[in-house]
């Protein structure tokens, strides 16, 4: 099927347009810079911007797959989790484009979506099941088994506090460097300004990670104590603050415990496939250490295309294209943004 999907859960605008598993477009307008200043996302800011950038983003993307609108199948859109009202300006711009149309409509989970980029992936060979997803983005840090990406998603464990990506961006500015600050540690620790960072300088808090951790815990994270950490540290320097040594020893700890967790979590479930996702995973340290544990562990490591791995509308058609591949009925009109929608529910209102 030839799909539309919409996605604004956050500050990007993302329209993707696909046929069943190939990717026709992906169109992908960002608030960031409006944010920035502000040190993080203004809701209403991004709201707003969705609504100016829609439009143009849909004509954009038509052009780019060189279909008309009436060619369309179906409509799909993120209805949570996410900003309510950056959510409310997708669904609403969803469910005008599906009525007037005429077409059937999938309102859909950004989480899964985030899994579902992999199916865009016309390099790899097809997903196999089950699959242990770790999903790493700004709001959110989850560990996955995935037994299909249409009917069966379980929540092993996520994060008590800050999300990873989340952490990047409150230690960046901590060492004052700017939002997001995710790539500013990555290229901080790289050696941006010198020599490239320590990573043993430091030895910070790894937090949830021991064996007992991940029985009791169920695989949950925790970020905060981590930046905490790095908060004393900081604080307790006379001199000049090594930021090189800093960005590599955190960037460290958090890759460390990622990975750390998710490759347990194959071994416990005996599922030797691991795919990640979510923006995080354009850390360059987070994909080499993955893929160095992943080989000696025997696991498959899948990592999407980075332009797949942010917020895109293209995850959110073809996690739909799915669902209608798999015989899944549409969605009622009937459903608004829930900004804390769980990802076990894999699409909402399915007609009945
Ligand atoms: P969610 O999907 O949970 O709603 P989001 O959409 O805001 O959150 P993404 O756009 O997937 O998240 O990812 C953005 C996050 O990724 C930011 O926190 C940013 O700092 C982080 N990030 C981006 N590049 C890197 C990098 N190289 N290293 C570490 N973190 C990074
Ligand atoms: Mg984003
Ligand atoms: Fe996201």
């Amino acid at each position: 099927p030839l799909v539309l999907g919409i996605e604004t859960s956050c500050d990007e605008t993302g329209i993707g347009i696909v046929r069943g598993r190939t990717l026709l477009s992906n169109t992908i307008a960002s608030s960031m810079d409006e944010h920035a200043r502000f040190g993080g996302v203004v809701p209403e800011v991004a709201a707003r911007a969705h609504l100016e950038a829609l439009q143009p983003a849909v004509e954009a993307a038509l052009a780019e797959a060189g279909v008309a609108l009436a060619d369309l199948d179906a409509v799909a859109v993120t209805s949570g989790p996410g900003l309510a009202g950056a959510l409310m300006v997708g669904i609403g711009a969803a469910k005008a484009l599906a009525v007037s149309l005429d077409r059937p409509l999938y309102a859909v989970n950004h989480l899964v979506g985030h899994i579902a980029a992999d199916l865009l992936d016309e390099d790899a060979p097809p997903l196999e099941y089950p699959t242990v997803a770790l999903l790493v983005s700004g709001g959110h840090t989850s560990l996955l088994l995935v037994r299909d990406l249409t009917s069966d998603v379980e929540l092993l464990g996520e994060t008590v506090d800050d999300a990873a990506g989340e952490a990047f961006d409150k230690v960046a500015r901590l060492l004052g460097l700017p939002y997001p600050g995710g790539p500013e540690i990555d290229r901080a620790a790289d050696g941006a300004a010198g020599p490239a960072g320590d990573a043993t300088a430091i030895r910070f808090p790894r937090g949830l990670s021991r064996a007992s951790d991940m029985a009791a815990h169920r695989y949950d994270f925790s970020f905060s104590g981590l930046k905490t950490a790095v908060a004393r540290w900081v604080e307790q320097q006379d001199g000049d603050i090594p930021v090189a040594d800093v960005a590599a020893s955190f960037r460290e700890a958090v890759v460390d415990v990622l990975i750390t967790k998710a490759l347990d979590a194959c071994a416990r479930f005996e599922v030797p496939r691991l795919l990640l996702g979510g923006g995080v995973v354009a850390n360059r340290r987070l994909r080499d250490v993955a893929t160095e544990r992943a080989e000696a562990a025997g696991v498959t490591l899948r990592i999407p295309p980075l332009s797949l791995c942010t917020d895109n509308g293209a995850m959110i058609a073809g996690l739909a294209a799915e669902l209608i591949s798999s015989g899944r009925r549409p969605s009622t009109l009937a459903f608004g943004a829930d900004s804390t929608l769980p990802v076990t529910e894999i699409q909402v209102a399915e007609r009945s």
